[in-house]
């Protein structure tokens, strides 16, 4: 086998997903939602499967062309800059290939990338992929009086950052709203960050996958938008998120033209394109969002309306089995602090993995509930410090939310 295979080939979605499944447990683990999108997507989706034969035949490689145009007049008017439909769009399967294409794109052999803790896994192995190194830069917890309660309080230092970069820095990841603790990055964070990539010359991309999903006043900006940031930020969104259809996988960057004609290059020499029907579908629902934006019926309202109520009601139930949650401005899911369970492990075969492994393998296996383990988005070197906490995603029917406090209210 090639090396490149090295070293990346644990995948804790492979894992805990197949073990939810195995167990029939509860399941807050991966994040989808268990609900189904709205209606007027999946009647896109129906109206062009049954549209004749063209829905079914390759279409345009970096993009269907009517859903490239929907990108780009929606999120014109949201980044403040005339999107080319053509040159400045690359539409991907889901958001996990726009961000692949970046690394392959951008980054050379011996490149650092710097990547923000907690982070979406995936970023790790992308880097060291592409040849790069990932350098990674901790979110603190605020040393508050009192307990930490909510993702805002979590703080990526600007001294720390800046002396992250070097020669070799390449870009930067980050991650707004935040996976897994559902940080919302204020314009002030980002104008900080977005200053350290203008002074070391290094690109940004920017993974938004969650962009609509925001709760209490929280407003989500895009780095993409300050001053000087839309010639060196790649902007990653994913329909999936967006319209709740996590399966479809459609997703797209957004940059400059001379950035993403390099993405379009690994594109076009690995997957070439994605799915018409379900570009067209998105296409369809983007022309949809556009026209009752900022009103009630448009779903980036109604969604995060919903899942504002899912969120208040994991916490309290939380809270009320004394698993103190971490309270997300953001995204899908919520970290709740495990310490003060104490569990006697029958399973000896998980007694080297670190704590919250081990605990979440019991929760589903013994009391069939299934929830994802922190430490996964933190980089070897830091993990440890962060293996009491345990990620809940609350994108789920009530009756499902229920289950799950059903099993929690029994054992503690
Ligand atoms: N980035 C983040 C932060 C995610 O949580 C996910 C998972 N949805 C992805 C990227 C990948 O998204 P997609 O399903 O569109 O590939
Ligand atoms: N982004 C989702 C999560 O964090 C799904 C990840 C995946 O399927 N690989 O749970």
């Amino acid at each position: 086998h090639a090396s490149r295979t090295d070293g990346v080939d644990k995948n804790v979605w492979v894992e805990f997903t197949q073990l939810a499944a195995d167990y029939k447990a509860v399941n807050l683990g991966q994040g989808f939602p268990d609900f189904s999108p709205p209606k007027f997507i999946q009647e896109a989706f129906c109206k062009a499967v049954s549209g004749g034969p063209i829905m079914h035949q390759y279409t345009r490689a970096f993009g269907h062309p009517p859903l490239v145009r929907s990108l780009a007049k929606f999120f014109s008017r949201i980044v403040g800059h005339e999107i080319d439909p053509l040159e400045d769009i690359l539409v991907t399967v889901g958001a996990y290939q726009a961000l692949f294409c970046a690394f392959q794109a951008l980054v050379n052999e011996g490149d650092e990338v710097i990547i923000v803790e907690p982070f979406f896994d995936c970023y790790q192995p992308m880097v060291k992929m592409a040849g790069g190194k990932a350098v990674y830069v901790p979110l603190r917890p605020k040393a508050a009086s009192g307990a930490v309660l909510s993702s805002g309080d979590w703080v990526l230092s600007a001294e720390e950052l800046a002396s992250k970069f070097t020669p070799r820095t390449k870009a930067v990841v980050i991650n707004t709203p935040n996976n897994p603790i559902g940080k919302v990055y204020k314009t002030e964070e980002l104008q900080m960050i977005a200053d350290l990539c203008i002074k070391h010359d290094a690109l940004c991309i920017s993974d938004e996958v969650y962009e609509w999903l925001t709760y209490d006043g929280a407003k989500h900006v895009k780095i993409a938008s300050l001053p000087g940031m839309w010639e060196r930020t790649i902007t990653v969104g994913s329909a999936g998120k967006t319209f709740s259809a996590t399966g479809w996988k459609v997703g797209w960057a957004i940059s400059s033209g001379h950035i993403v004609k390099h993405m379009k290059t690994i594109h076009q020499n690995t997957v070439y394109h994605c799915a018409t029907a379900a570009q067209e579908a998105v296409a369809q629902g983007f022309e949809r969002e556009y026209e009752v934006f900022g009103s009630p019926e448009s779903y980036f309202q109604q969604l995060p309306a919903m899942l504002h109520l899912k969120r208040n009601k994991l916490a309290s139930c939380l809270e009320s089995v004394g698993l103190q949650p971490i309270m997300p401005q953001g995204g899908y899911f919520m970290i709740a602090d495990i310490s003060s369970v104490k569990v006697d492990y029958n399973d000896q075969s998980s007694v080297d993995e670190p704590n919250d492994f081990r605990f979440v393998k019991w929760l589903t296996k013994e009391k069939g509930l299934a929830t994802i383990p922190v430490s996964a988005f933190y980089s070897p070197e830091h993990s440890k410090e962060f293996d009491k906490y345990i990620r809940f995603c609350f994108v789920k029917e009530d009756s499902t939310l229920d289950a799950a406090e059903d099993i929690l209210r029994k054992f503690n």
